[in-house]
């Protein structure tokens, strides 16, 4: 084993954060603080005016900040191994492949990309480089999820009959997830995502085809480039159904299963913590984690140990193929076969 192959296995791998929005300062960089495998190296910003407070806050030396100008000369710094990417969903495919290309790992945030093709070129950049590309799937690390997987999987309250996900909230005015360019559409790309990412980790299952409706428009000005609510249905294999709806003018927050002995249930189903849910055998509870932590830890260990992570950009592309799918179906009001 070479030198720099065992000192990767040894020590706690470096995390730069790009885009210092809301993601990144209220959740992935106070979770940073607790991680066993990784930490907070570096920072990308584009405003002077923020690196002041996060140099006090995480210790980050001068030399361990970069702007979007001198991205690329992240390549140069020895402690920079993974670059996480924070930034509006138009940016991920350019930032990830410029971070491939100065030999990084990288974990991109959700959706992976905009579209199938820039998911495609992410992953071929992965492959050149011979670095690591996962997506911050949290909920595959968090333990209500992980056994909503094991109760679904494993059948262990019979087959499941069909599925039902909601998860909306109220969009304020005014942000790049309004807008068609930086987002790639509504609260489907942003929310829906959980819906798809559960129905599939929670029946093991694949969907073959769906149908999707938008919801009516109550504010024509606030939802002038994207869907205010969508609901959709997706074709399982065996007649399972599930249904999903997302808008950025309700809250909901919920999954459910009907399975041949009752319902499984999470409500709240897609918060960061205090969850909450029950099955046929009882109440669903868990010790509070950091969803955060926990999700960069596993991927971190799976960088150090030369395995592929449970959230691969494969898996983002996937979902961005049936995200566009969904679109499709709304678009034309025909059933599309996946
Ligand atoms: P945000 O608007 O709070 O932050 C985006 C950051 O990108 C800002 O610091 C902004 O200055 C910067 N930026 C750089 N170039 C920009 C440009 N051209 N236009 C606009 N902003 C630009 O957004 P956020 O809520 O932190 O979301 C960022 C990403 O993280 C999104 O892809 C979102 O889907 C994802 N996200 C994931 C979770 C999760 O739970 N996994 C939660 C929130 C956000």
């Amino acid at each position: 084993m070479t030198k720099a192959i065992q000192d990767t296995k040894n020590k706690k791998l470096g995390i730069a954060l790009v885009g210092l929005g809301y993601y990144a300062t209220e959740q992935l960089a106070p979770a940073l603080l607790s991680t066993e495998h990784c930490y907070l190296s570096g920072i990308v910003t584009g405003t002077d005016n923020k690196t002041s407070s996060w140099k006090e806050n995480y210790n980050i030396p001068d030399q361990h900040i970069y702007s979007y100008d001198n991205f690329d000369d992240i390549k140069y710094n020895a402690d920079i191994d993974i670059v996480y990417i924070t930034l509006p969903n138009h940016l991920h495919a350019e930032y990830t492949i410029k971070a491939f290309e100065a030999g990084k790992h990288v974990i991109c945030e959700k959706p992976m990309a905009i579209t199938v093709s820039d998911c495609d070129k992410m992953i071929a950049a992965s492959k050149k480089a011979g670095r690591h590309l996962s997506i911050g799937y949290r909920l595959q690390f968090d333990p209500y999820h992980l056994e909503i997987m094991r109760l679904g999987t494993g059948g262990i309250h019979g087959k499941i009959d069909a599925m039902k996900r909601g998860f909306g909230f109220i969009a304020t005015p005014d942000q790049w997830r309004l807008k068609r360019e930086y987002a790639g559409g509504g609260p489907l790309m942003d929310l829906g995502i959980y819906a798809i990412q559960g129905m599939c980790y929670m029946s093991g299952m694949e969907p073959i085809a769906v149908t999707a409706k938008e919801g009516n428009k109550t504010d024509l000005e606030r939802f002038k480039e994207v869907e205010e609510s969508i609901s959709w249905q997706f074709e399982f294999a065996n007649g399972v159904y599930g249904t999903g709806f997302s808008s950025y003018n309700e809250e909901i927050n919920f999954l459910r299963a009907e399975t041949a002995a009752g319902i499984i249930e999470l409500s709240p189903a897609f918060n960061y913590s205090d969850l909450a849910g029950s099955s046929p055998s009882g109440k669903i509870h868990f010790p509070k984690v950091n969803q955060q932590a926990l999700q960069m830890d596993a991927i971190a260990l799976c960088i150090k140990k030369g395995i592929r992570s449970i959230v691969p950009g494969e898996m983002g592309k996937r979902d961005v193929h049936y995200l566009q799918a969904i679109y499709r179906a709304m678009e034309t009001g025909e059933r599309i076969v996946l």
